[in-house]
């Protein structure tokens, strides 16, 4: 295809405006796929899925639209992954297109996530597309959300605003006659050195990693021989093609073209989104900007219930081939055995790990409280340790100091909850660097301490914004934090498992309250036991846990109860070795350190 007739263009929209609705009128309108493949083309993705337990998680696709004035386009539409916890993958999907369709749902308006990924669009110089959906239904505003559009940016202040029912049709060839007049046509060099941007990844159990790639400049034909310029490694050139939407091999892709290439890499982690891919021998003079290795924030332990360990550590290498960012280590813990601690982006990350393993794998797993990547000091020597799990931080005898993460957080809201909004950021230590305007929409900057928001930070932010806040975050830097580990004891034995790693200054008021719900989250025993909280050697915080009733009934007469409580007492005392591994730990224990956070 000439370059001047391919457009490569993106839909952004916030969740259930209808992408994927549209995405699947563009493919039959344009006959990529009949109506009735559109189903079976779903269904098959899931049935793969199943099969082979990995997430067809793009739908980027070329179509071949005969456009009203006789010619011929390629429509390259690139599909953007859906979560705000993968913004970095969003920006690279949409420095992959050239244009966007803002698609706006009419019985909601402009909601945080059009903000958000209007931002992003614009950030990457994409020529925008105002449409609004859902004009069918009979709560539609059409109007109202138009004006709503036009005061999102002064460029759309003048844009003709697109109306359309992606259900029925209606309104999407008009759309669809817009997209070759309104985004501009790829603006690469052919006779340049090869450069195509790495935008997604994919690994296949046979096949290896697939890359994602759009050619900026110059050709890449099969079995020329290529290099990642910012990972440094060459990579086979195996098989390259387009998506129709199914991967159709080719010999060559050139300027504008999106398709794919078989690396043969075989482990998912040597190739990340936002690399350039380039001859080898003739390398393209700059790689692209911006290209971060993939940076987990977040850890935790994930243990089997039901004695699942061989099956949870087969899920796991399945999901974590698919998925960079989750990688794990096997770990042990004395409370609870064998287990392995987890890497994720971030919290929602952690909790689709969590709902994958269930829905996928029928696997329940207990997850420790999740925790950040400390670097801690030693005294006497220079050493710097990076821990990321509690269990291993050193004794506060031995640290000189400790630094934390801190992330840049970036907050659409709307007007109405922005007080709660702000308390919620102040409560968990945020700077406000900037505020400002989108539409009638707040977008708040913040530092705050990664640890911060690793935890409950996004659930709370979408309840008091009844789900419609978004929250993007971007790891800023260390610094040094006055930071202690609090370890659990139960009838005196330290759980490690419990372990967690918190501010001083917060240190007293949350085990407070951590050892309140422990009274109510810890199986009772036969006899009393002290649940505590320790920092530095010191008990901070302590609570009885009582023994189960039925014990408490011994003949009614009370001198023999407490005899024999005591009793009970000083054998588990002798026992507490014994007694470690009899303290059922369910994901209530775990919670009640989430819950305080
Ligand atoms: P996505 O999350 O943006 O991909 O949204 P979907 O395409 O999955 O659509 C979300 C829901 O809205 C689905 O139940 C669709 O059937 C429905 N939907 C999408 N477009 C329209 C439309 O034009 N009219 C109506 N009435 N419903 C629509
Ligand atoms: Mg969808």
């Amino acid at each position: 295809m000439k370059q001047n007739l391919i457009r490569n263009f993106a839909i952004i929209a916030h969740i259930d405006h209808g992408k994927s609705t549209l995405a699947d009128r563009i493919m039959e309108q344009t006959q990529t796929i009949s109506a009735r493949e559109s189903k079976a083309q779903l269904l098959d993705d899931m049935q793969v899925e199943q099969a082979h337990g990995i997430t067809v998680k793009s739908r980027t696709v070329r179509n071949f639209y005969q456009a009203d004035n006789g010619v011929e386009y390629e429509y390259n539409l690139i599909d953007t992954p859906g979560h705000v916890d993968f913004t970095y993958e969003v920006s690279k999907s949409l420095a992959a297109s050239d244009g966007a369709i803002l698609l706006v749902d009419a019985t909601q308006g402009v909601q945080a996530q059009t903000v958000a990924n209007l931002r992003l669009a614009q950030e990457n110089h994409l020529t925008i597309l105002p449409v609004i959906n859902k004009i069918d239904n009979a709560a539609a505003e059409v109007d109202k959300t138009e004006r709503e559009i036009r005061a999102l940016s002064p460029k759309l202040y003048e844009a003709k605003i697109y109306r359309i029912s992606a259900k029925t049709g209606k309104g999407v060839h008009e759309v669809l006659e817009a997209i070759h007049q309104v985004f501009p046509a790829p603006s690469g060099q052919t006779q340049a050195p090869l450069k195509a941007l790495v935008f997604d990844s994919f690994y296949d159990s046979f096949k290896g990693v697939i890359a994602y790639i759009r050619i900026v400049n110059g050709n890449l034909k099969l079995g020329q021989q290529v290099k990642l310029m910012a990972a440094n490694t060459a990579i086979q050139n195996k098989e390259i093609g387009v998506f129709t939407p199914s991967r159709t091999a080719t010999d060559e892709l050139t300027v504008g073209d999106v398709g794919y290439i078989i690396t043969g890499l075989k482990d998912p982690t040597s190739l990340r989104v936002g690399d350039t891919l380039t001859d080898a021998n003739q390398p393209t003079a700059e790689a692209f900007p911006g290209y971060k290795p993939a940076q987990p924030m977040v850890y935790a332990g994930f243990y089997p219930k039901d004695d699942a360990y061989r099956d949870l550590e087969l899920a796991i290498e399945k999901l974590s081939l698919n998925d960079s960012s989750f990688q794990y280590v096997r770990e042990t813990s004395e409370a609870l055995g064998q287990g392995f601690r987890c890497s994720f982006l971030g919290i929602f990350h952690l909790q689709i790990i969590r709902e994958r393993l269930k829905d996928e794998y029928g696997l329940n797993v207990l997850t420790t409280a999740p925790n950040v990547t400390y670097r801690v000091h030693l005294k006497d020597t220079n050493e710097v340790q990076i821990v990321n799990n509690p269990i291993a931080f050193p004794g506060f005898a031995k640290i000189d100091y400790v630094e934390e993460p801190f992330s840049n957080i970036r907050i659409t809201t709307d007007n109405a909850v922005l007080g709660d909004v702000m308390k919620l950021a102040d409560a968990h230590k945020g700077q406000l660097t900037d505020m400002g305007n989108q539409a009638e929409l707040i977008v708040l900057h913040y530092r705050i301490p990664t640890a911060e928001i690793a935890y409950d930070f996004f659930n709370a932010l979408k309840s008091i914004s009844h789900g419609y806040a978004t929250l993007e975050t971007e790891f800023a830097d260390y610094e040094p934090a006055d930071v202690v580990k609090v370890e659990v004891a139960i009838n005196y034995s330290v759980v490690d498992a419990l372990s967690f790693i918190v501010h001083r200054e917060d240190a007293p008021a949350m085990t407070q309250q951590l050892v309140k719900k422990l009274k109510h989250t810890i199986p009772r025993h036969l006899y009393p036991m002290p649940a505590q909280a320790i920092v530095e050697g010191k008990s901070i915080a302590r609570v009885d846990i009582p023994p189960l009733r039925k014990n408490a009934a011994v003949n009614g007469e009370k001198r023999s109860i407490s005899k024999k409580q005591a009793l009970l007492r000083r054998q588990s005392m002798n026992k507490r070795q014994a007694e470690k591994s009899n303290i059922k730990l369910s994901q209530d224990v775990f919670d009640s350190i989430l819950d305080i956070s």
